[in-house]
């Protein structure tokens, strides 16, 4: 079980497994590179400031809140001091990422920075090199983009391209005929100007 796991070191510095949240039915998965301390502080990943990114992101650009999509990473606990998660951790925390992906079985897939996008895509080509394109994933369509940690150091450059790869990521939603992005009852109401 995901949540006794000690299959890698991670397991000894944790607080607690950060496995996923959102839809287990979602057409849309983003997958990040591993929870930092206010993730495994609350146990769900993106609840930081990267998470704050993701969700203006997905707002601004898909019109959508993370309710509508999941969201994993590809280290399930926190590694120490923020570092890059080792190539053994990745390997051993493997199996849980693909279950997932086989269980929720997205249409389209957003990996957000190198980790993820070079482990789905068995690639060793640098993030920024990979970014800009589709690729396919076992039925789905991937498309990498940057870490939203980098966009909020980078600032505009980096910006601009996560809003280019998430237009990207909804036309790929549209063309996969999925009903993610249509409106749902369960939306806010749209503030009127009348
Ligand atoms: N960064 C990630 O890659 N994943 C998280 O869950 C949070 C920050």
């Amino acid at each position: 079980m995901a949540s006794t796991c000690t299959r890698c070191p991670l397991a000894a510095g944790r607080t607690q497994v950060v496995f996923g949240m959102g839809d287990p039915g979602a057409d849309l998965v983003f997958i990040g590179e591993g929870p930092g301390a206010e993730e495994d502080r609350q146990g769900l990943p993106f609840v930081g400031r990267s998470g704050k990114l993701l969700d203006k992101l997905m707002r601004e650009e898909l019109g959508i809140s993370r309710e509508r999509v999941y969201i994993a990473n590809v280290v399930k606990c926190r590694p120490p001091d923020n570092r890059d998660p080792r190539p053994e951790e990745i390997t051993a925390c493997r199996p849980y990422l693909e279950e997932q992906l086989d269980l929720i079985g997205p249409r389209v897939l957003v990996t957000l920075g190198k980790f993820a996008g070079q482990l789905l895509l068995d690639s060793k080509v640098g993030i920024t090199k990979l970014r800009g394109h589709d690729y396919p994933y076992r039925g789905a369509v991937l498309i990498p983009t940057l870490h939203p940690a980098y966009a909020l150091r980078g600032g505009g450059e980096p910006l601009a391209q996560m809003r280019a790869d998430f237009v990207r990521a909804k036309r790929a939603l549209v063309d996969a005929g999925s009903h993610t992005l249509d409106p749902s009852p369960l939306d806010p109401p749209a503030e009127r100007n009348d």
